[in-house]
């Protein structure tokens, strides 16, 4: 079994910049002080007893100063991801996601989770729920969409600076450090999932701090373009990505194909038997993309469709 490297939440890894900005201004503290052992404080001496045993610390300023070893606090493990481990993914998983039509009613759960999560704006939805019309004496549906991560990917093909790739466990990622915004990948697209951010995103200044991450896809960068990245960061910690967990209905399953198990959170079912039993199909199967969604036909609904939204689009009638 092969141990997999570790990814820092973003939440995490805010929570622990901003520990570990508490403790650069303590030891830039102490350096100004310009003593051999800068916790002479009485308060300090009062919570611990000295050891003796002096140890040699680099300073923020550069400068080598020695503490007590009593006064030194463990901390826990910061684990760490590289960008060239970002970019393989992981091994000896093959994600794949289904939909299930029959249980959509558009009430964008799943959108609102991936904004909050990944800073995305109203506009700029990374998953879109689109009205859908087969024929017109066929009653419309609802149809969740997020990057297909397709196994033979367009867009990754048309990138010019290998800003967008394959990664061996499926997901199409973007590392938006090397992105340069020529857009050549949304036009390559032929399901429309690709947005590009022509605004300065709405960013907490911690997170606009961060170093990116393409697991993340934090911080968002304008003038880059982003999309669905199936939460990979979720993914490592055995997880189900934002959209999964926040439908009430149980309308994503996500899982790993090698398993052949999806679970929608509730339900954990045998991939292949889902898309056999229910007759599971791919979106424009015939360019030849092989997306890694599947979509479970709208039979057998759970609720009638009903359009809510007055601007919302009419029906796409598909035949
Ligand atoms: Fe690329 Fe579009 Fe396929 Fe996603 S759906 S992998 S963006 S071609």
């Amino acid at each position: 079994m092969v141990d997999l490297p570790k990814i820092i939440p973003l939440s995490e890894q805010i929570r622990r910049r901003n520990f570990l900005k508490g403790a650069g201004a303590m030891m830039a503290g102490m350096a100004g002080c310009n003593s051999k052992d800068p916790f002479t404080t009485e308060a300090k001496k009062e919570q611990v007893q000295p050891s003796g045993e002096m140890v040699k610390l680099l300073s923020t300023t550069g400068e080598i100063i020695e503490v007590d070893k009593a006064y030194l606090k463990p901390t826990e493990e910061i684990p760490s991801i590289t960008h060239m481990a970002e970019r393989m993914g992981i091994e000896g998983k093959k994600f794949v996601m289904v939909i299930d039509l029959s249980r959509c009613r558009n009430l964008k759960k799943c959108q609102e989770a991936c904004n909050h999560a990944h800073f995305v704006s109203d506009h700029q939805n990374w998953i879109k729920v689109y009205p859908i019309q087969d024929a017109e004496n066929t009653s419309p549906f609802w149809q969740p969409t997020t990057c297909m991560h397709c196994d033979d990917p367009p867009c990754v093909k048309v990138c010019p600076v290998d800003a967008t790739f394959k990664r061996v466990d499926g997901i199409v990622g973007i590392d938006a450090d090397r992105c340069i915004g020529c857009r050549f990948c949304m036009a390559a697209c032929p399901y429309s999932t690709r947005v590009f951010n022509w605004d300065q995103p709405i960013v907490p200044p911690e997170v606009m701090e961060l170093q990116y991450s393409s697991e993340t896809s934090c911080p968002p960068k304008i003038g880059t373009v982003s999309k669905c990245d199936f939460c990979p960061d979720m993914a490592r910690k055995g997880e189900l990505p934002h959209c999964v967990t926040a439908c009430p209905n149980g309308v994503f399953f996500f899982g790993d194909l090698y398993e052949d198990t999806v679970t929608n959170g509730s339900e954990t079912v045998r991939f292949s038997e889902l898309i056999r039993d229910r007759s599971g199909y791919r979106l424009m199967e015939d360019l030849g993309t092989k997306p890694s969604v599947y979509y479970l036909p709208p039979v057998d609904r759970l609720f009638p469709f009903k359009n809510e939204d007055k601007d919302e689009a009419k029906p796409e009638l598909h035949s």
